[in-house]
C-alpha cells in the first residue's frame, strides 16, 4: 500500500485523534511495517491499548487478551509479532510452541504480571492445600504453570463458578478478585496481609486474593465519575473490572476492553466516559465518530506505550525480541490456558 493511500485512510479514521503531521510520518513507518510483514510471512496481533496509528494500520487482528490468545492458536503463519505486553506475547508462544513469537520491546511489562512470582504461588498453595488456583491472564508463564486454570476479565466469574469449589485462590489482581467475589456472591480475603483470616471466617464461599494492581486502572476514583456526571448528566460511564470495586459500582457498565467496545458501538447514548487506558479510549472514539468520548485520559499505560511502529518494523527486520520459555514451564502453562478454553468455550 502506498504511503499516501495509507495516510489518507488513517486520516479519515483518526482526523480527530492524531495531529495531521504526526499521522503522515506514522503512515510512512506503517508502510515499512507492512512490507516487512509480507516479506516475513508474519501475523501481527494488536491489543486494544495500542496507540491509534498503529492500531488502525498494521495488525491483522485487534482485540483483547482473550480474542488474541484464541487467534494466535488459529494462524498458520510461522512468525507472530505481538503488539502488546510481554505476558500477551508469552501467551501466544505457549499456545504456539513451534512458532517464532516476537515482542517489539523488552520494556513492555505489566504491574499486575510483576506483582506475583511462581514461588509466591507455591507458598499460597502450601498455605491452602487442595484449593484450586485461578490466575488472571496478566501473569507470566511461570505463574500460569503453577495455576490450575487461567482466566481473562471477560470470563473470570464464569471460570470461578465452573470450578464448583467453596474456596478459590484468585491471583494476582486484588480489585478484579473483589469484583468477581461480588459477582459470584463470595467473601474475599487477601492472605498476604492477613494470613490468619481464612481460619476465622465463617462465610461459605471464599475467594483468596493477592495484592497486585493495574497501575493504570487503580488511579480512577468515584470522585472522577461524580465530577463528570455533574458536568454531563447524560454521560454513560464504563469501567474496566481492574478498577476499584467502588468505581465499578458507581459506573453504568463494567466489562473487558472488548465488552466496552461492543457496548459503545451497540448503545444509542451520545456521550461516554471510559475508565480505562488512554489509547483504548482514542481507538473507541475513532471507531464511533458520531459519539462523544469524554476525555478523562491522563493515564497511558507506560508498558503498552513502549510498543511503537518503529519497534514493530525493527522486530520484523531483525527478528527481535523472540519469546523463549522453558519447555516444562510452557507445557504446564498451556494446561491452565487450555482448561480455561474447556471451561468457557
Ligand atoms: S494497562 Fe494495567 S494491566 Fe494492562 S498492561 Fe498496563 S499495567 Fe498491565
Amino acid at each position: 500500500m502506498k504511503t499516501l493511500t495509507l495516510y489518507e485512510q488513517l486520516k479519515e479514521k483518526l482526523y480527530n485523534v492524531v495531529p495531521d503531521a504526526e499521522l503522515y510520518l506514522k503512515a510512512q513507518i506503517a508502510e515499512e511495517v507492512l512490507q516487512w510483514k509480507t516479506k516475513r510471512n508474519a501475523l501481527i496481533l494488536g491489543h486494544n491499548y495500542m496507540e491509534p496509528a498503529l492500531f488502525y494500520s498494521v495488525p491483522d487482528y485487534t482485540g483483547d487478551s482473550l480474542k488474541l490468545a484464541k487467534l494466535a492458536m488459529e494462524t498458520d503463519k510461522p512468525i507472530i509479532v505481538f503488539c502488546g505486553v510481554r505476558f500477551m506475547a508469552e501467551t501466544a508462544k505457549i499456545l504456539n510452541p513451534e512458532k517464532m513469537v516476537l515482542l517489539p520491546s523488552l520494556k513492555a511489562g505489566c504491574s499486575l504480571a510483576e506483582s506475583i512470582s511462581a514461588e509466591e504461588v507455591r507458598k499460597l498453595k502450601a498455605q491452602y492445600p487442595g484449593v484450586p488456583v485461578v490466575c488472571y491472564i496478566n501473569t507470566y508463564a511461570e505463574v500460569k504453570a503453577e495455576s490450575d486454570v487461567c482466566c481473562t476479565s471477560s470470563n473470570a466469574a464464569a471460570v470461578v463458578e465452573a470450578l464448583k469449589s467453596d474456596t478459590v485462590i484468585f491471583i494476582p489482581d486484588e480489585y478484579l478478585a473483589k469484583n468477581v467475589a461480588k459477582e459470584t456472591g463470595r467473601h474475599v480475603i487477601v492472605p498476604t496481609k492477613h494470613p490468619e483470616r481464612l481460619k476465622d471466617t465463617e462465610v461459605e464461599y471464599v475467594l483468596i486474593g493477592w495484592h497486585g494492581k493495574c497501575e493504570v486502572h487503580e488511579k480512577f476514583t468515584v470522585e472522577d465519575i461524580e465530577a463528570v456526571r455533574k458536568q454531563f448528566s447524560d454521560v454513560v460511564v464504563l469501567a474496566h473490572p481492574e478498577c476499584h470495586p467502588d468505581v465499578v459500582a458507581a459506573a453504568d457498565f463494567s466489562g473487558s476492553t472488548a465488552a466496552m467496545m461492543r457496548y459503545v458501538s451497540e448503545s444509542n447514548a451520545k456521550r461516554y466516559l471510559l475508565l480505562t487506558e488512554c489509547s483504548m479510549a482514542d481507538n473507541v472514539a475513532a471507531a464511533n465518530p458520531d459519539k462523544e468520548m469524554v476525555r478523562l485520559c491522563s493515564v497511558r499505560c507506560p508498558h503498552m506505550n513502549q510498543i511503537t511502529l518503529e519497534d514493530t518494523r525493527n522486530a520484523l527486520k531483525y527478528l527481535q525480541y523472540e519469546i523463549q520459555i522453558d519447555k516444562a514451564i510452557l507445557e504446564k502453562a498451556a494446561q491452565s490456558l487450555k482448561r480455561m478454553f474447556a471451561l468457557t468455550g
